[in-house]
């Protein structure tokens, strides 16, 4: 279903402590004071996860996201987490393809589909990321470096299990890099996405699906980013380590 969100990806940052404090933060400063339609995803490390989730027990408005999963259900996968494994803590999304999995870890858009059948398949919800480089930008790629994401990503899915699906479109040239998209270059992406899904599963899925932006998104740019007509929120990374920033962002539709 189409929600307005905001999702926070911690990364790698965070001792436990710091955890603790930041969620609590997020809980304190959420209550009252934000739109309870707008739904707030944390997306802490693996070792966090489980606390995280006994710390927002009982709030309608906060879930707690993983940022990665394997795309088996168990086995000799060292080092590795599946998506079972995630449901029996609590955890109901999971963050699949983030750039730094893609560029990093050599990720590629056949083993990100079998991630995310199989977090569909244990009952979680994907947030699928696509997003092109500079030079892929530069060089007008652009639209087909996104569509072979979204494609070979999502594409073999049932409308089903497409519309438990979230879209991040984060240019990688943006995250971490306090370069923002403008907020025509965000619309233009996230309506031709809604376009490519329309060709794809049909106007009424399009309408359905939640299409978020991320790369440095941040308190003083989140309103313009999120008048647009086809941006339902942000997926955060740096902003998301500070309480009031992030809630800010909460706030900025
Ligand atoms: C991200 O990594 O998903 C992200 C959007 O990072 P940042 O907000 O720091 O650019």
């Amino acid at each position: 279903m189409r929600k307005k969100i905001v999702a926070g990806n911690w990364k790698m940052n965070n001792t436990f402590e710091e955890g603790v404090k930041l969620t609590n933060e997020i809980i304190e400063l959420s209550k009252n004071k934000t739109d309870k339609n707008v739904g707030i995803i944390l997306c802490p490390p693996f070792f966090f996860l489980q606390k995280c989730v006994e710390l927002i027990k009982n709030n309608s408005q906060i879930s707690v996201g993983a940022q990665n999963c394997h795309s088996e259900i168990k086995g000799a996968f060292t080092g590795e987490v599946s998506a079972t494994m995630l449901k029996s803590v609590g955890v109901k999304y999971v963050i699949i393809g983030h750039s730094e999995r893609r560029s990093y870890f050599k990720e590629d858009n056949i083993f990100l589909s079998k991630k995310v059948k199989q977090v569909l398949a244990t009952g979680l919800f994907p947030i699928y990321c696509c997003g092109e480089t500079l030079p892929e930008r530069e060089s007008g790629k652009l639209f087909d470096i996104i569509k072979t994401q979204i494609e070979g990503g999502l594409f073999d899915l049932s409308k089903e299990d497409f519309l438990k699906t979230i879209i991040a479109y984060e240019p990688v040239w943006a995250i971490g890099t306090g370069v923002t998209a403008t907020s025509e270059q965000a619309q233009e992406m996230h309506e031709f996405i809604r376009k490519l899904i329309i060709q794809k599963y049909g106007s009424d899925v399009a309408g359905e699906t939640t299409i978020l932006y991320g790369g440095s998104c941040n308190s003083k740019n989140a309103k313009e980013l999120f008048a647009n007509k086809d941006v339902d929120g942000g997926l955060i990374g740096g902003a998301s380590l500070k309480s009031q920033d992030f809630i800010d962002i909460v706030n900025s539709f």
